[in-house]
């Protein structure tokens, strides 16, 4: 089976490393391979701290992803002898103020209904747990199986398992979906070059809707999200683990890495394919995570980045076949591609091996939209 992958960023490095084992053969197109979102993210893989009323079937798929990366990781460490920074230690959850603290009693209440059971703790004990807290913090939330990695560590190893188990990487753009008889049949570089395949899978993030040759109305709408990330350097730890804020009804959250960085984020802008940083940007993050911990204006400033996430019409991933035979859509992976990369890998590699959609995937099939490119 000849596959041809358009998007060589997190989805869809993660589903040529899983399609190659399975014994395809595959070729990766991206001009610019393990960039875009993938190594902007923060990578917090938070499936019950970031529970959104009426996103109960994302929350099912956060989950299943969330339980995967233990083994995912193992494998791909094992295999690349590469370091992805993965912490399954919890992600504590924090108000700011009373209005803070009633919206964060009523994601647990919405939470326990699920069946979910995040710890709740006082303000003195949020503080026990982070020291580094303002006093004036009101309390918070403790999931204990929520965590981290970091996708900085994660794209590059990916892309070397994928390499390793003989996927060829071509570092071109993707101009057109080469269609033959009414079904897709490869993929035409921007030099005119063209890769026959079998099938065809279209991870191209935001990117995905502008790929040519295709009949219209086969790729849903994805538009980009743009977020801004602050990444500081702390000599000794600052905080224990991933803590996310709510101060004043604006969220913010700091991930610490074993290496002394801690990522600052991020702001949430609809702006189009814009990646430029802005001094607005820095200023309500800083704002925000200074409330949160003070102490965060003595760190040495590393580095400010602006990352597009690639949003769906009803900002849920979009997973399966399209209208147009042998292409397979994997896109629309929001505010959670990092955290669902093992998952949507497991289940493209079903898609396009097999043919078949495997349960967990059913509501994220392109056909819920009445599409419109
Ligand atoms: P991308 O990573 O954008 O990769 C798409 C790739 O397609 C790129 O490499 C690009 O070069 C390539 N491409 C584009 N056009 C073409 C073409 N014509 N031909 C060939 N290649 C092409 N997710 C989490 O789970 N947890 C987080 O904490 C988190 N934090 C985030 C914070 C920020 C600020 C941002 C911006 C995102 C965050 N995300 C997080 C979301 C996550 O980063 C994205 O959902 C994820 O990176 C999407 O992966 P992707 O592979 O679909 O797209």
């Amino acid at each position: 089976m000849e596959i041809v992958i358009i998007g060589a960023g997190v989805i869809g490095l993660a589903t040529a490393w899983r399609t190659a084992a399975r014994g395809a053969s595959v070729t990766l197109v991206d001009p610019d391979p393990a960039s875009g979102a993938s190594t902007v993210a923060a990578g917090m893989l938070t499936p019950v701290s970031e529970l959104t009323y009426g996103e109960e079937a994302l929350l099912r798929l956060g989950l299943a992803s969330r339980a995967r990366y233990p083994s995912f990781v193992a494998e791909l460490e094992e295999l690349t002898g590469r370091e992805t920074g993965l912490r399954t230690d919890g992600v504590l959850q924090v108000a700011f103020d009373a209005d803070d603290l009633a919206y964060l009693d009523d994601l647990r209440r919405f939470q326990e209904s699920l069946g979910l059971a995040p710890e709740t703790l006082t303000g003195r004990e949020v503080r026990g747990q982070e020291p580094m807290l303002a006093p004036g913090v009101r309390g918070g939330l403790l999931v204990p199986e929520d965590g981290s990695i970091d996708p900085r560590r994660l794209a590059p190893a990916l892309l070397a398992a994928a390499e390793k188990l003989g996927v060829r990487l071509v570092r071109r753009r993707a101009d057109a979906v080469l269609v033959e008889r009414d079904a897709a049949a490869g993929v035409r570089l921007d030099d005119g070059t063209r890769l026959p395949a079998d099938r065809v899978l279209l991870a191209a993030g935001p990117w995905s809707s502008d790929i040519g040759g295709l009949p219209p109305g086969t790729v849903p709408a994805v538009r980009p999200v743009k977020g801004q990330v602050l990444r500081l350097r702390t000599r000794t730890p600052f905080l224990r683990r991933c803590t996310r804020g709510l101060v004043k009804g604006s969220s913010v959250y700091l991930v610490p890495r074993a290496d002394g960085e801690l990522v600052v984020g991020a702001t949430q802008e609809e702006m189009g394919f814009d990646t430029r940083v802005t001094a607005g940007g820095l200023w309500e993050l800083l704002r925000d995570a200074r409330e949160l911990v003070p102490g965060i204006t003595e760190l040495e400033f590393a580095e400010v980045t602006a990352g597009l996430r690639p949003g769906s019409p009803d900002n849920a991933p979009v997973l399966g076949p399209s209208a147009l035979p042998n292409l397979v859509l994997g896109t629309g992976h929001f505010r959670n591609g990092i955290l669902l990369a093992p998952v949507s890998a497991d289940v493209l590699t079903e898609m396009l091996l097999d043919g078949t959609v495997p349960e967990q995937a059913r509501p994220f099939t392109p056909d819920r939209f009445e599409v419109t490119a």
